[in-house]
């Protein structure tokens, strides 16, 4: 590698700028939206069909109410007051 300084003689340039009369825009005033953070979606626990048995010994016991009119093997969802199933929307409520 061999270091050439090479110096470039530039001539002065004479600049010589119009200055322009700026025009002064109005621009409308962005109405900046406030940048909010997005709420982390929470992942919804998939538990899978085996949450809803529990296995007693030599029995399996179901943990969920199974709906009246699509019969076992259709589980009804655990709601606060009511049971519900998915498949035909049978709604039950629990007894107080
Ligand atoms: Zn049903």
């Amino acid at each position: 590698m061999s270091k050439k300084v090479a110096k470039k003689e530039e001539p002065p340039k004479a600049e010589v700028k119009k200055e322009e009369p700026k025009k002064e825009e109005v621009k409308p005033q962005k109405v900046e939206k406030a940048a909010a953070p997005k709420a982390e979606k929470k992942k919804k626990e998939e538990k899978g069909i085996h949450a809803l048995y529990k296995v007693e010994g030599d029995k399996v016991a179901r943990l969920r109410p199974t709906c009246e009119r699509c019969g076992l093997g259709y589980f009804m969802a655990d709601h606060k007051d009511r049971y519900t199933c998915g498949h035909c929307g049978f709604t039950r409520y629990k007894r107080t």
